[in-house]
């Protein structure tokens, strides 16, 4: 077995509408300025889930997004990973299917029931810009993101939310995200990652075990984040 971390692109060809590949990217950026070897492996939906460290979910339109939950279901490879304390990270419709139950095209289907939360549709569309606190038990700045869904999400005791909404809508306009362990969903597109290297690097602390990590050059990273912040009348 290799000793490289394995970030892992769950279905490219179902979850991937929305840019959100950009996170497997900033993640091994930023795991190979610190020396780790990472591997990035994709893997498609007619493909079974391959045992690694880090699993990356993106945004779906809604018809992928029933089809994604259906084979991850039945694959179970996500699961397992769970039961193992991978790391997962999910985004919108990523983020969605790994609550109870979610709805596409008007109808309601089963999530993975990974995190103690559920889904439903919103009285309008949500798209813009995404911004609030990170919870502060996480130690990550004011998350950054963009945000285009339809579906709002509810969260049960079992889950902490992520972020405290200050722009945009997110779960509800008051909460935006879930975490509970080593698995963390979210709204944000950006791709987030790229918007909020704190967050990335927490992903990598996570998946290493290691306490923290060495400083890097965030200059581009910081002067994206101030920029849109600025925008939203945050910085
Ligand atoms: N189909 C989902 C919704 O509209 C998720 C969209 C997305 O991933 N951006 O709520």
């Amino acid at each position: 077995m290799s000793s490289a971390l394995q970030i892992v692109w769950v279905y490219p060809d179902l979850l991937s509408t929305y840019g959100d590949r950009g996170n497997m990217l900033i993640l091994a950026h930023r795991a190979k300025a610190r020396g780790i070897p990472v591997q990035t492996v994709e893997v498609r939906s007619d493909e079974p889930l391959p045992t690694g460290d880090i699993y990356l979910l993106g945004g779906g339109e809604d018809g992928p997004q029933a089809l994604a939950a259906q084979r991850l279901n039945a694959d179970r490879g996500l699961h397992r990973a769970v039961d193992r304390r991978a790391v997962v990270f999910a985004v919108c419709a990523g983020y969605q299917l790994l609550g109870r139950s979610f709805y596409a095209k008007g109808a309601e289907c089963a999530g993975l029931d990974l995190l103690d939360l559920y889904s439903d549709r919103g009285p309008t569309r949500a798209v813009g810009e995404l911004a609030g606190e990170v919870d502060p038990t996480l130690g990550v700045p004011m998350l950054t993101g963009f945000e285009n869904h339809g579906g709002r999400t509810h969260l049960g005791r079992g889950v902490r939310p992520l972020v405290r909404v200050k722009t945009g809508i997110g779960n509800d306009g008051v909460s935006e995200g879930a975490w509970k362990g080593t698995v963390l969903g979210t709204y944000s597109h950006g791709p987030a990652l790229s918007r909020n290297p704190g967050l990335a690097d927490l992903l990598l602390r996570w998946a290493t075990g290691e306490e923290t990590l060495p400083a890097m050059d965030d200059t581009w990273p910081t002067r994206l984040r101030n920029e849109r912040l600025s925008a939203t009348g945050l910085a």
